[in-house]
């Protein structure tokens, strides 16, 4: 039996043992995970094998470069994940890899966009991207009058196109127009908090006309677009970027997929490479990389387009619902898998919104909606059907989800009422601590206690649910 100096004794003990603060952490994280509706249309819940590939032994390893090609040894195995994963991407969104290649390096989405933006423009450079109030990307060229918010517009320049205010679409017509002053080097296309597939072809004459590249960030919806049932950017594009783990339900990650073809420029597939190793990143996480490896897998499979499909069918009937209950969708309803819920009419903010339903279990984002006043102040919320599709939930399922989102909503207008003022904390007090001869905080509870009864009816990716108890640190009135 080997003898263990002191210092390396914690290295063999389960974490529970070795610091069951965090793992307490992580239990009440997947408590919270069972006990609620995930909604969030950028998150998605991976498989086990990708959570057992990302916490693999693979974190130990140092591998900056390419698989060959590397500056440290020891990695063959490494080499043979990479390759791996980069086979696999390929096949997952079905390109031919005399014309694709792909890095599969970035640490996440941002980082993959702007080594893509490295490795495309020159420095003070001009992109266009859709701008972020109307559902586009921080890291698509975002500034505010007082701020260069982000490095895509620190270190080029950028001018973002917009939506077409009638009818909430993207206005080809004004990006036409715009492009043809602005003249951008670079044109990005792919959004945070768009419902609605885009023109690739429209967008390359644009390019074309211009003499630009043209990139888009299939970040959210590229799980749909492996899938085959949105419009194909490959087909158009000189670049296309993703993250891995919204609707592609892999670890976090970013992924950058580059043209060998391309009649702009033939030396794309360096352009990247250099641009994530070394310009913008050090070595890769190798764990992630065979996390992402597993996901793909998993895409590669027949019956990722039933999946797929069934994202959407569930965005659809949970947007028709809504709808039914006489609420407004942006371009009234989605053709991916979110939808984003204009609140204005209403009256009320969609934060107060998102904080009731943190209250009642509900995990919802607060979203600029077209035509917003103020950025600080969103008149939305944005919902994605992704998580709830990966919990084995169907079309009947979102009517009841829909449901409890309209009761969210009617409480939402009967605590404004009862807090007495326009301010987010006393919402809150009202909503969380009942009040004498008020009913808002009661109905707060019984709203929380049917959303509980009716998640923990799922199962959860990755986790044997049988096996959950409501972990220390919880509080749970029975
Ligand atoms: N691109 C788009 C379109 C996104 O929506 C996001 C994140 O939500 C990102 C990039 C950034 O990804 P990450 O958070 O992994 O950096």
């Amino acid at each position: 039996m080997a003898t263990f100096p002191d210092f390396n004794k914690g290295l063999y003990a389960p974490l529970a043992e070795v610091d069951p603060e965090v793992q307490n952490i992580i239990d009440k994280e997947t408590w919270r995970q069972f006990s609620g509706l995930e909604l969030i249309a950028s998150e998605n819940l991976t498989s086990r094998a990708t959570m057992e590939a990302n916490g693999s032994i693979l974190t130990n390893k140092y591998s900056e470069g390419l698989p060959a090609a590397r500056y440290y040894g020891g990695n063959e195995y490494v080499d043979e994940l990479e390759v791996l994963c980069q086979k696999r991407a390929l096949q997952a969104f079905h390109l031919d890899p005399a014309k694709w290649g792909v890095n599969v390096q970035p640490y996440s989405g941002s980082t993959a966009n702007f080594a893509a933006l490295t490795a495309l423009l020159q420095p003070q450079d001009r992109l266009m991207g859709l701008g972020l109030p109307d559902g586009g990307h921080l890291t698509h060229g975002y500034y505010t009058a007082k701020k260069k918010m982000t490095a895509s517009s620190i270190y080029f320049q950028s001018l973002p196109y917009a939506l077409d205010p009638a009818t909430q679409l993207i206005d080809y017509n004004g990006l036409a127009s715009l492009a043809k002053i602005y003249k951008p080097r670079l044109l990005i296309c792919g959004a945070s908090a768009y419902p609605r597939d885009w023109d690739y072809k429209a967008l390359r004459t644009v390019a074309d006309d211009n003499g630009a590249f043209l990139m888009a960030d299939i970040a959210h919806t590229s799980g749909l677009v492996a899938a085959g049932e949105l419009a194909d950017p490959f087909e158009y594009c000189d670049v296309v970027t993703t993250t891995t783990h919204k609707t592609l339900r892999g670890p976090r990650a970013g992924l950058i997929f580059f043209r060998k073809d391309s009649d702009k420029a033939k030396d794309l597939e360096k352009r990247v490479n250099d641009a994530v190793f070394p310009a913008c990143q050090g070595g890769p996480h190798n764990n992630t990389i065979a996390g992402i490896a597993t996901a793909l897998l998993q895409a590669c499979q027949p019956s990722w387009k039933a999946y797929a499909k069934q994202v959407i069918a569930n965005a659809r009937t949970l947007g028709q619902e809504l709808v039914a209950h006489g609420y407004k969708l942006q371009t009234s309803g989605t053709d991916n898998h979110l939808v984003l819920w204009d609140l204005r009419p209403l009256g009320l903010t969609g934060s107060k919104l998102e904080k009731l339903c943190d209250i009642v279990g509900i995990t919802i984002n607060k979203n600029a909606v077209s035509g917003d006043a103020s950025a600080q102040v969103p008149g939305g919320i944005r919902l994605g059907t992704a998580a709830l599709t990966s919990r084995n939930m169907l079309e009947a399922d979102m009517k009841i989800v829909a449901d409890f989102l309209h009761r969210a909503v009617q409480l939402s207008l009967l605590l404004q009422k009862e807090a007495g003022s326009k301010l987010l904390k006393d919402f809150v007090r009202v909503a969380s601590v009942p009040q004498e001869g008020k009913e808002g905080a009661l109905q707060v509870r019984t709203l929380r206690d049917e959303v509980r009864a009716f998640a923990r009816r799922w199962p959860l990716p990755g986790v044997d649910v049988s096996t959950l108890t409501r972990p220390a640190g919880i509080e749970e009135d029975e």
